[in-house]
């Protein structure tokens, strides 16, 4: 017996009134499915297309292929990614733009004392791990490389990029699968805690599955191009319908195919 009746509602996220205006997004019903996924076909390849067609119909961030933030100097995305490490978005960046404008330069930040850079990041949280990782990261660098720049590694291929990233000190996969994707344009998928819990709701992964695991099974299963979208999509949905605490099922665009919202024990 078929599990789909209907299209799915609409999604019309509560919080978009809240959002910054540049963030919000037209909310498009979806179009009918003829999917009807059983245990085996969670996860699968027509299942994991179809959930992403979905989102993005909801937030549209396919529209932001890989490469198109990739017009700058990816060491600002690494350390900009350091900094987001355990705090919000805004608190991360306000930590991000008064260090640049103490301290502009990465050799400034370099030769600056741990004190001094911890106050201007201070902001973001955990200053002082933060602040020691931020200078070890920029020495190894300067020896590596010369210069305090990774402009050198968009002409890298991506396992050469992601070997040598996830070696700096603090830095783990998803903040090396950002640079790649975002400042390097290479194809990767970051799983933040966002992404990790909506696709272990949907079925892509068991409740215990770890963020690398997840991270292992997106960055095989998606597409290239699909990369960058599916996770901006992915990370909006879990924040603005799949809550950690009352995932709003009800009005969810995914809620006839996800293992979560069927009810379907793991
Ligand atoms: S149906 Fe519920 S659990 Fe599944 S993705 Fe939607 S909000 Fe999350």
């Amino acid at each position: 017996m078929s599990r789909i009746t209907a299209a799915p509602k609409t999604v019309v996220p509560k919080t978009t009134a809240q959002m910054p205006r540049n963030e919000r997004r037209q909310i498009r019903p979806p179009e009918p499915t003829q999917l009807e996924p059983t245990k085996s076909e969670f996860g699968s390849h027509e299942h994991i297309m179809l959930v992403l067609d979905r989102l993005d119909l909801c937030y549209g961030h396919d529209a932001s292929p890989p490469g198109m933030y990739a017009t700058g100097e990816p060491l600002d995305g690494l350390i900009l990614t350091l900094l987001s490490q355990n705090t919000n978005d805004r608190n991360r960046d306000k930590a991000y733009d008064t260090l640049r404008s103490i301290l502009p330069e990465w050799e400034d930040v370099a030769k600056a004392a741990a004190e001094k850079i911890s106050a201007a990041i201070k902001p973001g949280g955990l200053a002082d791990i933060k602040s020691a990782r931020m200078k070890v990261i920029l020495d190894r660098i300067y020896a590596d490389f010369g210069e305090y720049s990774l402009a050198a590694m968009k002409d890298w291929p991506g396992g050469r990029v992601r070997e040598y990233l996830r070696n700096l000190d603090g830095i783990g996969p998803k903040t090396v699968a950002c640079v790649m994707v975002f400042d390097l344009g290479i194809p990767a998928f970051p799983v933040d805690t966002h992404v990790a819990r909506v696709s272990r709701r949907l079925g892509w992964q068991s409740e215990k599955a770890s963020p690398e695991k997840i991270q292992d099974f997106l960055e095989a299963a998606v597409p290239p191009e699909r990369c960058a979208g599916g996770h901006l999509n992915m990370i909006e949905h879990g924040r603005r319908v799949c809550h950690a605490r009352n995932p709003q099922c009800g009005t969810c665009a995914v809620n006839d195919i996800c293992r979560f919202g069927l009810g379907e024990a793991a």
